[in-house]
């Protein structure tokens, strides 16, 4: 059955509205290929216009306090449990992916949604002691602003509330830009928002392209923070666009996560969570294991199972495939050529490779679970982020190669390893350079309260998730009172 378009709009000062220059995007489904909806191509003046109404709400909303606003935050989170039947319905249409990823991603945004609605009764400052005799110093964290926050695509659900949940409890108005792959998610998140009483204009929606919309936040001279979900390339000219005019910028972006399987690795788990890491949304995570490393001495029966297992997933469109499709056709060219091109530098194939053009999956963007064979001691063949369902696998020679073959990677989001020595354990957490590692688990799985984010080029340093988020969306205040001593 193939659905009927649907028109989104622009969500500005609680008005629906299209593009200023009448322009609109065609999404595509990523299952049968048909349009699925039509968004608005906003312009510059769009944002503009979001951006203005942002700033004229602010005040209201930092004033209000954050007690108040956390209240909000948790309807928010209730209307968003409300939708879920709605919502789950909407991601699958968009994204294609199975029934429970998307129910279990909205599980997560919902959560994250009250965590961030509980730290409105919290939001601590510190005591400082001062030298001077009758003063008293305390810490208070402040709003900044006007918030720009640019999601991908990959986890709709999970991207908003990871940003305007926090965004929102420290007080700061928002203009939000979803990928232009989801814009359906983003239209229901802007009704339970609605619905939850957060007042108009407090959040603006703007759609459009990346390039047009998404600069434009990035570049306006009144939007005081900009936090970015996505690739480090675009992330790189996000950087320098509100870098260069000094406004503060939250990067999260990719990773080529290590997950390293040792001689003394319980073998059948780790293949079981080294499937799961590269191949469960159809590898779309930032998170996700894409660069398993084994060691020689159990690499031939490690390999064998993960290629089984890989073999054995479902791929397709249905309620209950294991995996879904990759997000549009673009993202499966571009996929494929990295699988080409790592072939040409020497991988060998084990499974998969490339498109599924069966009857059924021909016109959608499915690609098929991909096995990759390194041969020991060469070069990595792939330099950037796969972001789909391909996994290589490199035979090393002991710990230390695993180790020194872990750090090969300019990202640094994640890393895990699997072994029963917690001396090699704990050896790896200490020299890997990830914001994230697991032992003996995936490479992904955070939850709403811990910190997540990456070193070197999966991000700047700031954390999205757990009170740390917080660190990113406030500013700090210090504040003295002085008193004459009374004797
Ligand atoms: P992109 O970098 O292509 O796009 C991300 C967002 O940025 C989209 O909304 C996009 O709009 C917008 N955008 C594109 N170009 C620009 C620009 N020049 N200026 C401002 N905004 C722009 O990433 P994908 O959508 O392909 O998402 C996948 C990436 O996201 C992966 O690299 C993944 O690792 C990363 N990611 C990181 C996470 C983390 O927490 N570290 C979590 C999830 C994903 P449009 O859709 O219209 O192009």
């Amino acid at each position: 059955m193939v659905d009927e378009p649907q028109y989104v709009w622009n969500v500005i000062a609680g008005e629906s509205r299209k593009a200023s220059g009448d322009g609109w995007l065609e999404r595509e489904s990523p299952v049968h290929g048909n349009c699925i909806a039509l968004l608005p191509d906003s312009t510059a003046t769009d944002v503009d216009e979001a951006v203005a109404v942002a700033r004229r709400r602010w005040r209201d909303w930092a004033e209000l306090g954050p007690v108040s606003r956390g209240a909000l935050l948790r309807s928010v989170a209730e209307r968003l449990t409300a939708l879920e039947d709605e919502i789950v319905q909407a991601v699958r249409t968009e994204t294609g992916k199975p029934v429970a990823d998307a129910r279990g991603e909205l599980g997560a945004a919902i959560e994250f949604s009250y965590f961030m609605a509980s730290e409105g009764r919290r939001l601590y400052g510190r005591t400082i002691p001062s030298g001077v005799e009758g003063k008293r110093v305390a810490t208070e964290r402040v709003p900044i602003g006007v918030a720009g926050l640019i999601v991908a695509a990959n986890t709709p659900m999970p991207n908003y509330t990871w940003k305007v949940m926090p965004a929102l409890v420290c007080g700061n108005t928002v203009v939000l830009k979803p990928s232009e792959h989801t814009p359906l998610s983003a239209d229901l998140f802007m009704r339970a928002l609605r619905e939850a009483g957060v007042p108009d204009g407090v959040v603006n929606l703007v759609h459009g392209r990346g390039d047009v919309t998404g600069r434009a936040i990035v570049v306006h001279p009144d939007v005081d923070l900009v936090s970015f979900t996505g690739g480090t390339a675009t992330g790189r000219e996000v950087a320098a666009g509100a870098g260069g005019r000094l406004a503060k910028v939250c990067l999260e972006l990719g990773g080529r996560n290590p997950l390293v399987v040792c001689d003394d690795a319980d073998l059948a788990r780790a293949a079981e969570v080294a499937a799961a890491s590269a191949f469960s949304n159809a590898g779309q995570r930032c998170a996700s294991g894409s660069r398993v490393i084994v060691d020689q001495a159990v690499h031939d029966e490690f390999l064998e199972r993960l290629v089984d297992l890989a073999r054995a997933l479902v791929v397709g469109g249905a309620e209950d495939a294991d995996i879904g499709p990759v997000v549009s056709r673009a993202s499966l060219q571009r996929i494929e050529q990295l699988v080409e091109k790592a072939v040409s530098n020497g991988a060998v194939l084990r499974l998969g490779g490339r498109r599924m053009d069966d009857e059924d999956r021909a016109a959608g963007c499915f690609m098929a679970p991909t096995v990759l064979e390194l041969p020991a001691g060469g070069e990595e063949p792939i330099d950037d982020e796969i972001f789909g369902p391909v996994a290589t696998v490199l035979p090393v020679d002991g710990f230390d190669a695993a180790l020194d073959a872990a750090g090969k990677t300019p990202f640094g989001l994640t890393a895990a390893i699997h072994t029963t020595d917690m001396d090699r354990a704990r050896a790896f957490v200490d020299r890997v350079q990830a914001g994230m590692v697991s032992i003996n688990g995936p490479t992904y799985g955070s939850e709403p309260h811990m910190p997540f984010g990456g070193f070197r080029a999966s991000g700047n340093g700031y954390r999205e998730g757990g009170t740390e988020v917080l660190d990113f969306y406030s500013d700090w205040k210090a504040v003295a009172t002085w008193g004459r001593p009374v004797r």
